[in-house]
């Protein structure tokens, strides 16, 4: 082990979780195995800070990666939970929160007339994509390899780096049939769309992107691209589906598109507005909604869609973020990112650091990063470096090089201060990295679930 702090506690249970759960999490990345070294088991999170299991306490910048925007254990949040647990936890009937959340995805972005909730992301680009085939009766859809929208079947598929390919599974269990209707393209690049639907004429249901993608690190769309997906859908009869489970309600008011102003005719929803409970959604168009069970044939349900403890969280989380929230989301981000800029310029090492609004994300690579084969470049032994000097630091980061980070209404001068401290050792941890001081031998994930 190459690093000199202990986590007594966390490892102990690390042993215990993996006798009786794969791999000892119940979703990868939170393995630790991109940068080796124990994950840490968390049992407690206040306003911008975490504490371990060992008692330690971190400043997070994960934010359970991505819905805790206004930071851990918001009163007004634990409240109207509080409140909503003390009238019951589910009921499999319709409930007016169910209404209201509703109601406020609807009132904040515009292409959305309709809105069905889901209990995860994964659901809503599930449910998004079956109703882009249903609506459209044609079986093809196009992704962008690095972009992940849940562990979907179809969507799984990110083999193929080149023009307009044919998915393969990327994992066993997936079969030919389920990612071969899949078709991966290179992220930026409008042209292989437009070789896409002039491969396949009148067999594309729609295009599914991330509205800016954070899942191989943060890669924004170059001016025009999301425009441009939305027109060559339009010109070839297919449906546009924004994915902003993790840019929506975090990126501004109404998410990305709130920053573009790209209407999309289908968008997804998750992480901010389940306020930490599982929640999520898909909406769009009233006519292409309209084609859901009961209103349509499209079958779509859950025994916990529309959870009242979780419609609860949500509302209540939403409800609190105004512009003001977001401005100051917005420049505490700013304040770090310029940290994290100056410490690794400092130490002369090599990165780009990527923005999305508050998103943002650092790649060890001095050259400019637009799809996943650039992502794939950098040098991620310096990240983990980095990564874990952080973390000796009290610096909760996302654990892979290629994930955003994330911050919160509660990130204070005093959470900032702790961050400005651990840097310079965790920039010269980067300086000095070299590919043999790797801990694991794994170079990351991308795409990968969190
Ligand atoms: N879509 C995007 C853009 C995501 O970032 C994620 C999760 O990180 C998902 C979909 C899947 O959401 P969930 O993990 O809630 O299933």
């Amino acid at each position: 082990m190459a690093y000199s702090y202990e986590a007594p506690v966390s490892q102990a249970l690390f042993e215990r979780a993996s006798v009786v759960t794969p791999g000892g999490v119940n979703s990868p990345v939170r393995a630790f195995r991109a940068v080796g070294g124990t994950p840490r088991f968390m049992v407690s999170g206040t306003g911008p800070y975490l504490t371990d299991a060992d008692g330690r306490s971190y400043v997070d910048l994960v934010c359970s990666w991505g819905p805790m925007i206004l930071g851990h254990s918001h009163p007004a949040v634990l409240e109207a939970v509080h409140e909503a647990v003390a009238r019951g936890t589910s009921f499999g009937t319709p409930g007016e929160g169910e209404v209201a959340l509703a109601e406020e995805i609807v009132a904040r972005v515009a292409p959305v007339e309709q809105v069905r909730l889901v209990s995860s992301g994964t659901e809503a680009t599930m449910s998004a994509i079956r109703l882009a085939r249903g609506f459209t009766g044609r079986a093809k859809v196009v992704k962008f390899a690095g972009c992940y929208h849940g562990h979907v079947d179809a969507l799984l598929a990110a083999a193929g780096s080149g023009v307009a390919t044919f998915g393969l599974p990327d994992t066993p269990g997936v079969t030919g049939a389920q990612a071969g209707e899949t078709v991966v393209l290179p992220y930026n690049d409008l042209e292989a769309v437009r070789g896409a639907f002039a491969a396949h004429p009148g067999e594309i249901a729609c295009v599914i992107t991330e509205a800016s993608p954070g899942n191989m690190g943060v890669v924004p769309p170059l001016p025009g691209f999301n425009q441009g997906l939305k027109d060559l859908c339009r010109e070839n009869g297919a449906l546009y589906i924004s994915d902003e489970v993790m840019t929506g309600f975090r990126t501004s008011r109404a998410g990305w598109y709130g920053v573009d102003g790209v209407e999309p005719d289908l968008m997804t929803f998750g992480k901010v507005m389940g306020g930490g409970f599982p929640a999520a959604a898909f909406g769009g168009r009233r006519d292409v909604m309209d084609h859901l069970a009961p209103a349509g044939p499209v079958y779509q349900a859950g025994t916990l869609s529309g959870n009242p403890v979780a419609t609860a969280a949500g509302l209540a989380q939403l409800r609190l973020l105004d512009e003001a929230a977001y401005e100051k989301v917005d420049a505490v981000s700013a304040e770090i990112q310029a940290l994290v800029t100056e410490a690794l310029t400092k130490e002369g090492v090599a990165h780009r650091l990527q923005t999305a609004s508050n998103m943002f994300s650092v790649f060890f690579t001095g050259d400019a990063v637009e799809n996943y084969a650039d992502a794939k470049r950098q040098e991620a032994f310096r990240f983990n470096a980095f990564f874990h000097a952080m973390l000796a630091g009290g610096v909760y980061l996302p654990p892979s090089a290629f994930e955003s980070w994330f911050v919160s209404t509660a990130h204070d001068a005093e959470a900032v201060e702790r961050i400005a401290a651990a840097l310079p050792a965790a920039a010269r941890a980067a300086a000095e990295a070299t590919e043999a001081t790797e801990d694991t031998g794994t170079t990351g994930t991308t795409g990968a679930a969190t």
